[in-house]
């Protein structure tokens, strides 16, 4: 018998199997950890299959050496999955495997905890008889009365009776308990204190879009997309999806937004499924996260609640997976392996006939363009709509405000009238308003009005932010700060000012026109802290705070029964930012914060100050009109040739010395050229494809060069891709390079 390994090293030159001898005591199986030696070396692999017979010479063979855990870590369709990861994002398999099983169970470093637990040994009256012989040992006493109720763990008989250490030894010795060791799991604290609630009677919308998706459960799998305006009630459709699931005899797995992860969600969950649900958030220890994946491993899960990572959760037999949010940037990895979180459940669902669920009321373009007629059979969605709220209110009403007039009226704050005025009657009815600002900090820039230079960071190629709370200047790209300057540092003048507005400045102005009104600010700054993000909440929702201030953090997933006004103070500034998908995201963006207001008995208002407020972006989102807004953007995108009718990738070339950071960039360009001159067909792909400065040139101190490729996405993109990626290992001492596919900010 032999074992097929791949060795845990993440390195092209080892990625793939070598053959081990297996020892006739041992009995591995595909998926097990093992250790095996490597050269000189002992590592830990992956038992990926088992073979009688091998072509390796004996003499040449080495036995495995121990095999690290008691069952198989990577199921049978994981290691499949992986496999395919390797060719889809040019990783190893290794690489592929690490993300599925905790990062602490490689390498040893986290234990299944063992506890050790007192039982008696004998009969009932035996042990009361040794009591009554006995009477001075008031604690082995103590501890038989405990234990004759029921098995105790030794860390909870000397919780409850103190200093027990001594007696149980004493009762052990002699033969009236026994001591055994128990495995015990790490639950999140909160996971006991949660009350389960019963799922809500659906509305007719919620029961037919369920109704379709419990048929494909009990078909043959399928894939959908629900799109569902705001508070249409998505998540009780999932609910009863999950259910169903269960029902069967089948597993789920739900992915969120990182950021909707609150502890709130958690429970939330909790309370719906009970010990059923295994919910996976970033506050987690190293040894909950491994006990959840334990609890998930076994089945004792069987619905897995988490972010992006979630997606490779051991579920057997998943029926169902559900990507919230699907729209939300977070399910792309941003390390290697880049992979796309939608994509994964995709294929895991592909694996196992289940169904596949992406939700949104904003979906991504490319999403939604796969459920309009015409899309090929295997890369189709089914759409099913959801247009009204669950609760039967109406969506809030959305007026644009120019602020153009405002200006020309003399209004030079950065409230327009309206707003002030919709903000004062929000408080004067005992109401509660969301200020939404992209933008953390004071001012924008600081710049002179003597000489018109505006401050920038030293290591980088950007303005620097004005921070009031502490009088500083920062940069958000790398976290350099220093003191502001009195005057300007180019040419001496004390006339510096402060340009454009971001959270605190907002923060400061609410304060300075309703004085006396609590308000929160919740932003990067803010929220550094254990737990603030939270406590800014908690405080909102108890009303103790009547306003808050905030940046994209405060536009999801929020449910405030007493906001009735959501003002969005600057929309201009996402549509302005160098990236194709901006529209798309200013547009989500409106959607999602108007989603916010009037969600319980009072109708919300939502105010959008912009200076462009005939821009497609802006004007749609304002009448909450998705599917007007997908053709017009579907428009833009194809003219533009803009993903997803391209695919626009670059390689970033980073040094200290630019030149450096240039000669590569012409390198990888020179090379690539001569690949597609070489390839007719790819010349006929390429858009464009050169080695320019990169948006930023310099940044956290390094000079930056970039290639920047846009092909059609009909071309052989793989063959591009794979060429890219191999101009990584090119460069030379000194010079970092970084591939970046369809980038979502280009800096
Ligand atoms: P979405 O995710 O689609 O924006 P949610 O799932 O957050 O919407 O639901 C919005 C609100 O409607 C929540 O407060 C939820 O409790 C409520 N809700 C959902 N379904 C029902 C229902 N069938 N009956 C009553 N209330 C519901
Ligand atoms: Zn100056
Ligand atoms: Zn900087």
């Amino acid at each position: 018998m032999y074992a097929q390994v791949i060795v845990d090293l993440s390195s092209s030159e080892v990625d793939r199997l070598f053959t081990y001898a297996v020892p006739p005591e041992m009995r591995p199986q595909p998926g097990q950890q093992v250790e095996v030696s490597f050269g000189p070396r002992t590592l830990e692999g992956f038992v990926v299959s088992l073979t009688d017979e091998t072509d390796v010479p004996p003499e040449k063979l080495k036995p495995l050496k121990r095999i690290l855990t008691p069952e198989p870590v990577i199921l049978p369709e994981m290691m499949e999955l992986a496999t395919w990861m390797r060719r889809r994002y040019h990783v190893t398999l290794v690489d592929a495997l690490r993300l599925m099983i905790p990062a602490e169970m490689r390498g040893g470093r986290v234990h299944e905890k063992q506890v050790r637990v007192a039982a008696l040994n004998v009969p009932e009256a035996q042990a009361r008889a040794a009591m009554e012989k006995n009477r001075r040992a008031v604690k082995q006493n103590q501890v038989l009365e405990m234990l004759l109720v029921k098995p105790y763990p030794v860390p909870f008989l000397e919780a409850q009776l103190g200093g027990v250490s001594a007696a149980v030894r004493a009762l052990a010795d002699k033969g009236l308990i026994r001591i055994s060791s128990d495995e015990v799991l790490r639950r999140p604290a909160a996971r006991a204190q949660v009350e389960r609630q019963g799922d809500l009677p659906l509305t007719p919308e919620q029961a037919r879009a369920v109704d379709e998706l419990r048929s494909a459960l009990h078909g043959d799998g399928g894939r959908f997309l629900l799109n569902g305006v705001t508070g249409s009630g998505k998540t009780e459709v999932f609910i009863h999806v999950i259910r169903e699931a269960l029902r069967m005899g089948k597993g789920a797995i739900v992915l969120v937004p990182e950021i909707a992860l609150t502890p709130q969600m958690v429970q939330w969950f909790q309370a719906r499924f009970g010990d059923d649900a295994a919910v996976i958030h970033s506050r987690l220890s190293a040894g909950e996260r491994f006990d959840e994946w334990r609890r998930i491993r076994r089945g004792d899960a069987r619905v897995v609640v988490g972010a992006r990572s979630a997606v490779f959760s051991p579920v057997e037999n998943p029926g169902v997976i559900i990507v919230d949010e699907e729209h939300e940037t977070s399910y792309l990895s941003d390390k290697r392996p880049r992979y796309d979180a939608r994509e994964i459940a995709w294929r895991r669902m592909e694996q196992s006939g289940g169904v596949l669920i992406l939700g949104s009321a904003t979906p991504s373009i490319s999403t939604y363009m796969r459920a309009m007629p015409g899309v090929k059979p295997e890369n189709r969605l089914t759409l099913i709509e959801m247009n009204h709220r669950a609760n039967g209110r109406p969506l809030p009403e959305v007026s644009v405000v120019d602020m153009r007039r405002e200006l020309e009226m003399g209004n030079k704050s950065i409230f327009s009238g309206e707003l002030a005025a919709d903000m004062r009657r929000c408080l004067d009815e005992g109401h509660q308003a969301i200020l939404f600002i992209n933008r953390r900090g004071f001012s924008t820039f600081v710049s002179c009005r003597a000489c018109g230079k505006a401050v920038k960071c030293p290591q980088c190629d950007v303005t620097l932010t004005y921070h009031q709370v502490d009088d500083m200047l920062r940069c958000h790209y790398c976290g350099y700060e220093q003191p502001s300057p009195k005057v300007c540092p180019e040419c001496g003048s004390r006339y510096i000012k402060y340009f454009g507005a971001g959270t605190q400045k907002v923060e400061q102005e609410v304060k300075a026109l309703f004085p006396g009104v609590p308000v929160a600010r919740m932003d990067v700054d803010t929220t550094q802290g254990k737990d603030m993000h939270q406590k800014i909440l908690d405080a909102f929702r108890a009303g103790q705070t009547r306003v808050l201030v905030g940046t994209q953090m405060i536009a999801k997933g929020l449910d405030f029964p007493n906001v009735t006004l959501v003002g969005v103070v600057a929309a201009d500034m996402s549509l302005n930012l160098p990236d194709y998908r901006s529209v798309e995201r200013t547009f989500q963006l409106i959607t999602q914060v108007a989603g916010r207001a009037g969600r319980a008995q009072y109708p919300g208002k939502v105010v959008v100050q912009t200076y462009d407020p005939e821009h497609y972006g802006i004007a749609l989102a304002a009448k909450q009109d998705y599917r007007a807004f997908y053709h017009r953007e579907v428009q833009f995108r194809r003219q533009g040739l803009y993903p997803p009718y391209t695919l626009i990738a670059r390689i970033v070339y980073s040094a200290a010395d630019e030149e450096k950071a240039k000669a590569a960039a012409q390198a990888c360009e020179a090379a690539l050229n001569a690949l597609i001159d070489g390839t007719p067909d790819l010349r006929r792909d390429i858009v464009q494809m050169r080695a320019v400065e990169a948006p930023i040139k310099k940044l956290r101190g390094e000079m930056r060069w970039q290639v920047f490729l846009k092909m059609y996405a009909k071309g052989d993109t793989e063959k591009l891709l794979s060429a890219m990626d191999e101009q990584l290992t090119q460069v030379e001492k000194g010079v970092r390079a970084e591939l970046e596919i369809n980038p979502v900010n280009m800096i």
